[in-house]
């Protein structure tokens, strides 16, 4: 019995014919939702419907069905109304080379475990560094997501930087990192995590333009230093998530260097301007970063997670999680970049380099500055049609492809402006033909959107500020 049930699960030809209807049903799917053939970018369902949809399906639905009804069931990135969070639409063909990982498993952690994806890592992470501007001692690696990716940046900063030996060690002293208010929340859980507390955490307050206040950065330093802490790092953000504006990366780097810390740059989002040739300068100084975080599934249409964390000095990648000193390891121990689970925190990890290489291969590295250059376009085209319209502002001009605006009026004060702002967000979000989201920006509610769709143009633009319009 088990053995004829165990027959099916592995049978080549059911997966080939499953494979190609779920192929053809992704097809349809795409060509749906990218050329705006289907209406809704969400269709929007309250968590507790959700629950009680899946709950009967797994009793009562049809298998067949399964697959069509998850994406139904789901927010639809390829949708050029889709302006949310800031998750790419995947180049299909990434698809494709998700669907390699998944059937071939191949943990990566080491080399026998992983060939082809370990060496393809070492190009990709080489190929980063270069575009960086990093020099020749430069490397990295990939790992899932900017999140552990930023917690991993940060442990290997405290090991390069701090005076004591805290991974052998434990804690001796408060340690403290400094940081924009305005810096991913990841950046606080990372910082937590390694005991520094809230007192570790120096947040830097922003300018009225929402970016790192680098006149700060020597007052609050001294100030640290004046209570016992010893900061061993700082962080810029390129750009914050809820702005999408960047830190002055240049004035950080040099601040970094005179004190000697370490200067990491959370690049999940914005890292991928290096590939822009009208956009790099908003990461300029990037190069002078200790580490570098550029998420593959943000601005780089790759499915998720695949994040590559790049490091001035190889030494640094390779002593995070060591027990030993740099200087204690043995030379075959710093030869073996083909063992990439020594130098993350996973252990298995998929084989997300792929991703990097399939799309290179395919279409060249072009293909990332053509991204990222037409989404940032697509950022100043939508602020300047909100400049026109008289009831609405942008939280600040935009960098990037994020954007904040909202509906203000003279006759109304803040609070009111906040509810009205909620109840639009609220109405598009169950209606489900657009998906934005929103955020708070000292004490103003403000929608917010990414365009995230290289597809999404003028005309769902006018649309989007129409139908909020309809709401008022
Ligand atoms: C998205 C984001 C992160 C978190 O990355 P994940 O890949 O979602 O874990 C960190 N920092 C910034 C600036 C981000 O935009």
């Amino acid at each position: 019995m088990h053995n004829k049930l165990l027959k099916q699960v592995y049978s080549p030809s059911e997966f080939n014919a499953h494979g190609h209807a779920l192929i053809d049903q992704l097809t349809n799917h795409l060509e749906c939702k990218l050329f705006n053939r289907s209406k809704k970018a969400i269709a929007w369902n309250t968590p507790n419907e959700e629950l009680q949809f899946w709950k009967d399906f797994l009793v009562h639905g049809d298998k067949n069905n399964l697959f069509e009804q998850i994406t139904q069931h789901t927010t639809h990135i390829h949708h050029p109304n889709y302006m949310g969070h800031q998750v790419t639409p995947p180049a299909p063909i990434t698809a494709l080379s998700g669907l390699i990982s998944s059937l071939l498993n191949n943990g990566t952690a080491v080399y026998e475990m992983g060939m082809a994806s370990n060496a393809i890592e070492r190009i990709i992470t080489e190929k980063l560094c270069n575009k960086l501007g990093f020099g020749p001692q430069s490397a990295g690696f990939l790992t899932s997501g900017g999140t552990l990716a930023n917690l991993t940046a940060l442990l290997s900063a405290r090991k390069a930087i701090a005076s004591t030996d805290i991974w052998n060690k434990g804690m001796a002293n408060q340690l403290g990192v400094m940081v924009s208010e305005e810096a991913h929340y990841c950046i606080d859980r990372a910082e937590r995590i390694m005991g520094l507390g809230e007192q570790g955490i120096i947040k830097i307050p922003v300018t009225a333009n929402f970016a790192m206040d680098t006149n700060l950065l020597s007052t609050r330093f001294d100030e640290a230093k004046a209570n016992g802490i010893e900061v061993f790092a700082i962080i810029g953000s390129a750009p914050s998530t809820a702005t999408g504006i960047f830190d002055n990366l240049k004035k950080i780097a040099s601040f970094a260097k005179e004190k000697k810390i370490w200067f990491h740059v959370d690049g999940a989002h914005g890292g991928a301007g290096i590939f822009s040739e009208k956009y790099k300068f908003t990461v300029e100084g990037i190069e002078h970063a200790d580490s570098v975080v550029i998420d593959g599934h943000k601005m780089m249409m790759m499915p998720a997670l695949t994040t590559a964390l790049l490091f001035k000095d190889e030494v640094n990648a390779k002593t995070t999680f060591s027990q030993k000193a740099d200087y204690l390891l043995s030379d075959s121990e710093h030869e073996d970049w083909y063992n990439s689970g020594k130098r993350t925190f996973e252990c298995t990890k998929n084989m997300m380099a792929i991703h990097w290489f399939t799309l290179m291969k395919y279409y060249g590295e072009d293909v990332f500055d053509a991204y990222v250059t037409e989404l940032y376009d697509k950022g100043k085209l939508f602020a300047g049609l909100i400049d026109q319209e008289p009831n609405f502002e942008v939280a600040v001009p935009p960098m990037s492809n994020i954007i904040c605006f909202r509906y203000c009026s003279s006759s109304l004060n803040v609070t009111q402006e906040n509810a009205i702002n909620a109840k639009i967000r609220q109405s598009l979000l169950e209606d489900g033909e657009f998906y934005i989201v929103q955020t708070t920006l000292s004490g103003k509610l403000y929608m917010r959107i990414t365009v995230m769709n290289p597809f999404t143009d003028i005309n769902h633009f006018k649309q989007l500020i129409q139908k909020i319009k309809s709401y008022l």
